[in-house]
């Protein structure tokens, strides 16, 4: 568990690398799915990297959080809940039922993720059960109804924008094509714009400096990404609809 002052420091380190994060991926896409390319060193199948780099999100997350003081509270343990329920699907159900494409995940994008996902359990599991404030008042609060509302409604939107995608293959496929209907009518990434959605609910849910750290590094990794899709998109199909945005609906 880091003292106070080193989660403190450590949270202002997430505020820090989203913004160099965010600079970077403008101008060099992650070499992963659609933008991988030669180049980037050793590879391992996109299913097992998945699995390993999304890890630490569940197991260093429980081990912070299972130090700090506060983790038998009920409103901790339902924060706790709601991290549990997103990244055991990530970490083990995504993954399983992914169509991956040819491409292979480079193990350099493999080990940042971990290093990323270590970071962000420091930050945000001590918030909950160690340095954050939540009596069981604070389910009387409206920005916790708030947040959670944005959470779940960016948890599911995510699960289903990622199984329109899933849908697009059949098994054994690897092609790409146009993914129609819901968001994907707005923007070329609704997975994207769930997955901050959800983060910017659980941000708000918690009322903490840990939480937007995490809410703005995903905006600061996914916007960057959504963009290039876009750009992917209309070079790959000259029929994609042009009205289409990147993340935002009408905006980006
Ligand atoms: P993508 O949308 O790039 O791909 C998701 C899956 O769908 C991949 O298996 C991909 O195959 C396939 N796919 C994508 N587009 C098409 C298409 N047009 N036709 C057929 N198949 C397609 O998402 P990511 O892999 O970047 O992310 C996966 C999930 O992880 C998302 O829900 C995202 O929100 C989340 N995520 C969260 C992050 C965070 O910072 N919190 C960071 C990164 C991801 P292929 O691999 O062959 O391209």
């Amino acid at each position: 568990m880091p003292s106070r002052a080193l989660h403190e420091w450590l949270i202002l380190i997430e505020l820090g690398l989203g913004a160099v994060t965010f600079l970077a991926l403008l101008f060099l896409a992650a070499p992963y799915g659609r933008h991988a390319r030669p180049g980037f060193g050793p590879t391992v199948p996109a299913r097992v990297g998945w699995i390993i780099m999304e890890s630490p999100a569940l197991l260093a997350f429980a081990w912070f959080y299972s130090a700090g003081p506060h983790r038998l509270d009920p409103v901790p343990m339902l924060f706790f809940g709601l991290w549990l329920v997103h990244y055991t699907h990530r970490v083990i159900v995504f993954p399983l039922r992914m169509r991956p494409g040819q491409r292979s995940m480079p193990i350099v994008i493999v080990m940042s993720a971990i290093a990323f996902n270590f970071l962000n359990a420091a930050v945000n599991a001590p918030q909950l059960s160690a340095y954050g404030i939540y009596p069981t008042a604070t389910l009387g609060e409206p920005h916790f109804w708030i947040g959670l509302t944005l959470f779940l409604g960016g948890f599911f939107a995510n699960l289903h924008a990622d199984s329109v995608l899933r849908e697009l293959r059949k098994p054994g496929e690897t092609s790409y094509a146009i993914p129609r209907g819901g968001l994907y009518e707005f923007v070329a990434s609704p997975n994207y714009l769930a997955e901050i959605i959800e983060w910017i609910g659980f941000a708000i849910a918690t009322w903490s400096l840990a939480g937007l750290s995490f809410a703005l590094y995903t905006a600061a990794n996914l916007v960057p990404r959504a963009l290039a899709n876009l750009k992917w998109y209309r070079s790959t199909f000259p029929d994609y609809p042009s009205h289409r945005k990147a993340v935002f609906p009408w905006v980006l």
